[in-house]
């Protein structure tokens, strides 16, 4: 891990060897939203549905493919899937592929997005460190 007063880096390891489900808010110290990644095994889903009272999740699927199920509806999802979930809603996901699916999500409250990329960063000149 790496951190500096205005920043944190922590690692999850390569995807390939990954399980089971790690939250990385604590580790990071993010205040605007939580991250979490996850896999599934082939044929797993998630052992309960759940919603949310406040927060809206987007799941971004890494690899493998699988089925996402928001309330009633159901649809396929694979490598490249984006999916946003409103708050009250129930929600699962399962991996149908016969590798595993790897996924991230990332929680924040539903609305709070005020700016983003085109009206809230700036471009600057600096010398590069890299
Ligand atoms: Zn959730």
């Amino acid at each position: 891990m790496d951190k500096g007063a205005r920043y944190a880096h922590v690692s999850v390891g390569s995807f390939d060897r990954f399980e089971g489900k790690q939250f990385v808010k604590e580790a990071t110290g993010a205040t605007s939203c939580e991250i979490s990644f996850g896999t599934l095994a082939s044929g797993a889903a998630v052992p309960f549905f759940h919603s949310h009272k406040a927060n809206e999740e987007n799941y971004i699927i890494l690899s493998g493919a699988g089925r996402f199920q928001v309330d009633g509806d159901v649809f396929d999802i694979a490598e490249g899937s984006v999916v946003r979930v409103s708050t009250a809603c129930d929600r699962n996901i399962k991996c149908t592929s016969a590798e595993p699916m790897t996924y991230i999500c990332i929680q924040a409250k539903e609305g709070s997005l005020g700016d983003y990329t085109m009206t809230d960063a700036e471009i600057h000149e600096r010398e590069s460190l890299l």
